[in-house]
């Protein structure tokens, strides 16, 4: 059974003569126009919004049912659009964390020392009273945990940035 409906197909790069020794007979199927709206019909998609269904011209009954039921499974506009938002704004943080978007404060001091028999490193951050420890295979990775250990500790005072 074929569809009527058709997304648009990925394009492959053309065969060369030399990868392929029978030459091949493209099979050419005419590109079908999409079909032209008629009108929309409100109707309800998966997240319980309503949406404009298209009703196309000249499409079988059979599969414009179909049609539609693939679309009642898919999000509304407004929804996509509001899980893309959530998308980008967690990604946006992750790279913020990643990045470790803090100083540390004047004077604060780290020390570090390897142990070649356990191969790594232990090491301290101290800012002004207070030290905070950890034990890491890479030295980068040690001050960048010391790091975000202090910035946790200070998080709560903080009056959180937009
Ligand atoms: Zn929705």
């Amino acid at each position: 059974m074929k569809e009527v409906y058709v997304p648009p197909p990925k394009t492959k790069p053309a065969p060369t003569a030399s990868t392929s020794a029978t030459p091949s007979t493209p099979q050419v199927r005419a590109a079908r126009k999409p079909l032209p709206v008629v009108r929309t019909e409100r109707d309800r998609r998966v997240c319980g919004h309503e949406d404009d269904f298209k009703i196309l011209d000249g499409e079988k009954l059979e599969y414009g049912t179909r049609r539609r039921e693939k679309w009642r499974k898919k999000l509304c506009v407004s929804c996509v659009a509001e899980r893309t938002r959530i998308e980008m704004s967690a990604a946006a943080e992750r790279r913020k964390e990643r990045q470790g978007a803090f100083r540390l404060p004047d004077g604060a001091e780290f020390s570090a020392c390897y142990d070649g028999v356990a191969a790594q490193w232990t090491g301290t951050l101290r800012v002004g009273e207070t030290a905070f420890k950890d034990t890491c295979r890479g030295v980068l990775r040690l001050c960048n945990e010391l790091g975000r250990a202090w910035r946790k500790s200070t998080k709560a005072e903080e009056t959180p940035r937009a």
